[in-house]
């Protein structure tokens, strides 16, 4: 297929951009990027004037299962949330309950021009629930790494039973998802029991994945505890990492690792300020992620937008607090497209495959496009339009590795009353085991008791 006439970021190592450019693509490799390309016969031929072609997009930490419960924990913070889902009701979800949050969020995923998920899987309770998990990412014609985790058992258990080694035999080596990665968080227990979980991961030869750095749960300790035994290796992605210490920054960038920045997560659940900022200072690589559709959605446009606001945020307010004024921004835009496209790929040992529109690699393509916005002109300046003016609608024509998943708008050959009838089943089945004054209880936590501070400067005599 050949895109024509597209403002073009390829995302490639000197950010190329190409005004009125076309886009080949060859069986699931881009071939040729350039003006007036000649295409082979019988190519489908998509028209991208006025639009923008890049890179599909790549989320590296997205817990899927939850998708079935989406915009439930709006008003929750991080404790509620862990309440909910680590001591109260994340037990009840059965396989067809992880079939399909995932189906769900597989779906969203690509309908937003998310190309490539972090499906990190932390309520895989039994290998039924594993297995479920990957029937559902198999189901749906995107990339997806599936970060093996089960918030139900300490990952010292799982990751050395029988069963969990018997599924990776079975689904994952040699099989059709895009990678693994095991999904662990590490306590800072003195004892260290997570070792034994970091071992299978080495034997395996897989990357772990950790929220660190987490307000209340986990800090320096869990850091220092992976570093002095040989665990913080290249390819381990570093969640949140938003409350820690330079220290454990240092140890971060010089084992090779990087950061997921959740940053819509970090706001309003409260692990810590989004740290793009001290990433900068310590020259660690980011990539970006949605996290949960419990609160937020599955869209990197708002991962973009709300990290490139984050950041200048904390640098204006750190100025004003030293009376002083930032004239210059440091974080551009151009940043936070690269983070939500290359960095992604780059943080999954990916980096040779997708990431970029660049010949040879895989035609992962999005197109935003949408004639009847008010908002897609002018486009100016393309990536401060993508981080700051686009949106999912917007996605016209999703591309993954020459297969066209997203056109004109709408999803092709997506089932969506069908996944509606799946995620109907879960709400029905979990309303139904909570009842219904926990589940309302649930969605609409307490008030705490306001407390109207004196103000001396009232309209009053
Ligand atoms: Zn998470």
């Amino acid at each position: 297929m050949i895109f024509r006439n597209g403002l073009v970021l390829t995302m490639d190592d000197s950010h190329t951009v190409l005004e009125n450019a076309d886009v080949l693509v060859v069986d699931d490799k881009i071939a040729e990027i350039g003006p007036n390309l000649t295409a082979p016969g019988g190519h489908e031929e998509i028209d991208a004037s006025g639009g923008i072609l890049m890179p599909g997009m790549v989320d590296t930490h997205r817990h899927m299962w939850q998708t079935a419960m989406r915009g439930y924990g709006a008003d929750w913070t991080l404790t509620q949330y862990f309440v909910w889902y680590y001591l109260e009701s994340g037990k009840h979800f059965r396989p067809e309950d992880i079939y399909a949050g995932n189906l769900l969020g597989a779906l969203e995923a690509l309908d937003s021009g998310v190309t490539t998920t972090v499906d990190w899987s932390h309520g895989l309770q039994t290998t039924d629930h594993a297995d479920a998990a990957v029937d559902a990412l198999e189901a749906v014609p995107g990339r997806f790494v599936l970060a093996y985790g089960n918030i139900q058992q300490g990952p010292w258990e799982w990751s050395t039973s029988s069963a969990f080694q018997d599924f990776y035999r079975r689904r994952i080596d040699g099989g059709k998802l895009a990678g693994f990665q095991m999904a662990f968080d590490v306590t800072g227990d003195p004892a260290f029991p997570e070792k034994a979980a970091f071992e299978v991961a080495r034997e395996l030869g897989v990357p772990v994945t950790t929220h660190a750095g987490v307000w209340g749960a986990t800090n320096d300790d869990g850091i220092r505890l992976m570093h002095d035994s040989g665990f913080m290796t290249p390819g381990n992605v570093y969640v949140h990492a938003a409350t820690l210490s330079s220290d454990s920054y240092h140890r971060i960038a010089a084992s090779g690792g990087s950061v997921s920045v959740s940053t819509e997560s970090e706001q309003s659940a409260g692990q810590g300020y989004p740290p793009t900022w001290q990433l900068r200072r310590h020259g660690i690589p980011v990539s970006l992620s949605m996290d949960t559709s419990v609160w937020w959605s599955g869209d990197l446009f708002s991962a973009m937008r709300t990290t490139l606001s984050a950041d200048r945020a904390r640098e204006h307010l750190e100025a004003h607090g030293k009376q002083e004024t930032v004239t210059h921004h440091h974080l551009r835009a151009e940043h936070v497209v690269d983070w939500g496209t290359r960095g992604g790929a780059k943080a999954l040992g990916m980096d040779s495959s997708i990431g970029s529109l660049t010949p040879g690699r895989q035609a992962d393509v999005v197109l935003l496009k949408n004639d009847a916005s008010p908002v897609m002109f002018p486009v100016l300046n393309p990536y401060g339009h993508v981080a700051f003016q686009a949106q999912r609608g917007d996605v016209h024509t999703v591309v993954v590795g020459g297969k066209v998943v997203k056109r004109d708008g709408k999803l092709v050959d997506a089932d969506l009353a069908a996944a509606r009838a799946e995620v109907e089943a879960t709400i029905d089945h979990l309303r139904s085991t909570l009842g219904e004054e926990a589940w309302k209880r649930g969605m609409n936590p307490d008030i705490p008791e306001a407390r109207i501070l004196h103000n001396p400067y009232q309209y009053t005599k």
